[in-house]
């Protein structure tokens, strides 16, 4: 069973709008959805770091939930949607691509733990807690200011209602800071859904240094290995770095916002290639992740429909896991490791997290 734990497709389709049971333009639909082999994808419920600003964060985050919930209704055929290890395991098999929904950004909480129910009830199963900017709940690792030292008040709380809830924690994207406070706090393992090894990025706090990947399995977690070349090849990623430094500094100096600033990056982008990274860079994130912490604590989170041009070579889309198991093949992995990183120790990870929330709940909702 292959499972995947972050993909962009909501995303994808809020930017154009195609019918995902057919080939589309982006790096996911059904066909090449079953080519892959693939059979659990947690669809990103994105929510921009703007909403948490300018309010409305709520609310975008349920018209997203209704489209993924709309589609996958539209194509029952093709799709199923699934809230529990065990839906995932009843799916399987039956020709369809299961759908599970995570939250990439906290910001739709809004302050207020019922709305963690609130989403809960609504399907979602994991919470990044930031994006790229600091919110309400913690610090991010993309963003330059800090502004809680790890995470806020609010986001302790919330670390506990998750864990009661059996809501999955989601340390990708988050500061170094919060990720040890979390780590600290958490009485449920926990994931990264879509992060790779620091190891090949140095210095770089959106990937996992060697001692953050240890702590998150000592703890029963999991790290999801994420495909985009700037976060698994140490030459895309260093040009990856450079080009962001003149870009924000043109984008400051000219002030670009919105679709401008948009606009810019794709024409920067496309006069200032940073190369492309391989399938075998996907591998050797892998490897090292295992050499680390073993076989029992590593997946996938392609990051699919969310890195845009910068998938390596041969991950192109959801088509390309074979090519994936070959390189792990080629380095001597044995059927029933490649089955556990592929989905296996996922499921895992979720069954433990739902079952230590059943452990802490008294009134069973
Ligand atoms: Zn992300």
């Amino acid at each position: 069973m292959i499972v995947d734990t972050h993909m962009d497709v909501p995303y994808q389709l809020q930017k154009k709008m195609e019918d995902i049971s057919q080939e589309t333009s982006g790096n996911f639909d059904y066909p090449r959805a079953v080519a892959g082999g693939l059979d659990v994808v947690f669809m990103a419920v994105y929510v921009s770091p703007k909403y948490e600003e300018d309010g409305g964060a709520k609310a975008f985050a349920d018209e997203t939930i209704d489209l993924v919930e709309g589609i996958v209704k539209a194509h029952s055929d093709k799709f199923a949607m699934a809230g529990s290890p065990e839906d995932a395991a009843r799916e399987f098999g039956k020709g369809k691509v299961t759908v599970v929904m995570g939250m990439e950004n906290g910001a739709p909480i809004e302050g207020d733990l019922d709305n963690l129910r609130h989403f809960y009830d609504r399907g979602i199963r994991y919470i990044t807690l930031a994006h790229s900017k600091c919110n309400h709940i913690c610090d991010s690792s993309y963003d330059k200011e800090t502004k809680w030292q790890g995470l806020s008040p609010f986001g302790r709380e919330l670390v506990a209602e998750m864990n009661r809830t059996g809501m999955i924690i989601d340390v990708s994207h988050v500061s170094d800071e919060a990720f040890y406070q979390v780590m600290e706090l958490s009485r449920a393992p926990v994931v990264a859904t879509h992060s790779s090894c620091r190891h090949f990025t140095p210095g770089w706090e959106r990937n996992m240094d060697d001692d953050m990947i240890k702590l998150l399995a000592e703890k029963g977690g999991i790290i999801q290995i994420t495909f985009g070349g700037m976060f698994v090849n140490t030459e895309v990623h260093r040009k990856n770095q450079q080009a962001w430094e003149v870009m924000d500094a043109y984008i400051a100096e000219h002030n670009l916002q919105g679709e401008a600033r948009d606009e810019y990056v794709a024409r920067y982008r496309k006069t200032h290639p940073i190369g492309k990274a391989n399938v075998a860079d996907v591998a050797e994130h892998i490897d090292h992740a295992v050499k680390l912490v073993g076989i029992d604590h590593v997946g996938l989170g392609s990051d699919f429909d969310g890195v845009g041009e910068h998938l390596p070579v041969g991950l192109e889309d959801a088509s390309c896991y074979p090519n994936l198991i070959y390189e792990l093949l080629k380095k001597g992995y044995t059927e029933a490791d490649i089955a556990r990183i592929c989905g296996a120790n996922f499921l895992r990870v979720w069954s433990a997290i739902q079952g230590s929330a059943s452990k802490q709940v008294t009134v069973p909702n």
